[in-house]
């Protein structure tokens, strides 16, 4: 009998698969019509079994179960009357059975319905082949529900634990830097790929202003990093303000951001840079640690509109952290935008 199923099937499918024959009890007790119910009641005895079919010419047309033969008792008493009755008055008759090639499911139906609780089981030809009881059957029914169930919650496992791998997964595709709140690397990338390649097939230009924290290690180291951080938000928020709405502001990287303008030649990125240079400075934060004693920013600028086409977002991004480094070194709290 297979009721193993790697994928999760209808109880019902798999009940009608499973045949009588594979789970009927192949040794079944019978006694011919003219036998005496004595003959019935020391076969019972003897084998401990609970029922006994009567057949005429191998073919069943009665049952005496343990409950006739209480009946009988109740009936007749216990004496000699009783036990020379003949089989025929003590069985139910006629006698419901099954085919041997019947499925579970329909012989659980007929015997529910029925209130049977011994079905014999015969051939083709009507002739006895096993017993099955009412028990049997739900037996089997009910490991079939246990192992659906088991199926069931194997699945809901596997599919919980594909859901939290793509959900980490997802996070990790996520766009957004989750402490600033704006674009993260990532994003960055895709977006600035795909003005670079519009840009270049429309000869559009494009710029990008990379600036980063003055002294922001000594800042940490004075102040705490939690202080840190939050002065990073005051500096992405005072970017976000001094941007216009087609400009994307991203995080670049730890405390350095990046500011992609479509449609921008490198002489108003430059300015835009002056301007959020001069506004993070205004923001007043205290930095004693720093010669400007407040939190100030460096940035480089770079357009494509002055580059081959055959060079990259990835030497557009090269060159305004080039002039970024030497903003650095030129003094820090300043914008450089050509070599
Ligand atoms: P420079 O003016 O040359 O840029 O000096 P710097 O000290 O800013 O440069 P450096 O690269 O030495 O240090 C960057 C510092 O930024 C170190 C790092 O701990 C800090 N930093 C980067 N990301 C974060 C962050 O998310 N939170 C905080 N609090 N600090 C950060
Ligand atoms: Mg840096
Ligand atoms: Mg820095």
């Amino acid at each position: 009998m297979r009721i193993h199923r790697a994928r999760h099937r209808h109880t019902r499918e798999i009940m009608q698969e499973i045949l009588i024959e594979t789970l009927m009890t192949k040794g079944v007790y019978s006694l011919a019509q003219d036998a005496r119910l004595s003959d019935a009641i020391a076969i019972m005895k003897e084998h401990h079994c609970s029922c006994i079919i009567v057949t005429k010419d191998d073919k069943p047309i009665g049952i005496i179960t343990e409950r006739d033969i209480v009946r009988m008792v109740a009936d007749w008493g216990t004496g000699a009357d009783l036990l020379s009755k003949g089989v025929t008055e003590a069985m139910t008759s006629p006698v419901v059975t099954v085919n041997e090639k019947a499925d579970l499911l329909s012989t659980l139906v007929i015997s529910r319905a029925q209130r049977i609780r011994h079905l014999p089981v015969v051939d083709s030809d009507g002739i006895v082949t096993g017993m099955v009881t009412h028990s049997d059957l739900i037996k089997v029914y009910l490991q079939i529900f246990e192992k659906q169930r088991e199926i069931i919650d194997n699945s809901i496992a596997e599919r919980t634990a594909s859901l939290i791998k793509a959900n980490e997964e997802l996070k990790a595709m996520a766009l957004e830097d989750p402490m600033l709140g704006i674009g993260n690397r990532r994003a960055m990338e895709v977006d600035i790929q795909h003005t670079h390649t519009s840009a270049i097939r429309y000869q559009y230009p494009y710029s990008v202003i990379i600036c980063d924290l003055d002294l922001f290690k000594s800042y940490n180291d004075f102040y705490g990093h939690l202080a840190g951080d939050e002065t990073l938000k005051v500096v992405a928020r005072v970017l976000k303000a001094n941007i216009r709405g087609s400009d994307r502001l991203y995080r670049y990287g730890g405390e350095e951001f990046l500011i992609l303008l479509p449609e921008t030649e490198i002489v108003g990125a430059a300015s835009v840079a002056s301007k959020i240079v001069k506004k993070v400075k205004t923001a007043n934060c205290a930095h004693i640690k720093s010669p400007f004693r407040v939190i100030t920013i460096s940035a480089g600028v770079c357009s494509a509109s002055h580059i081959d086409a055959d060079k990259s977002w990835k030497d557009i991004v090269m060159i305004a952290d080039v002039r970024l480094y030497k903003a650095k070194e030129g003094g820090r709290n300043r914008v450089v935008a050509e070599d």
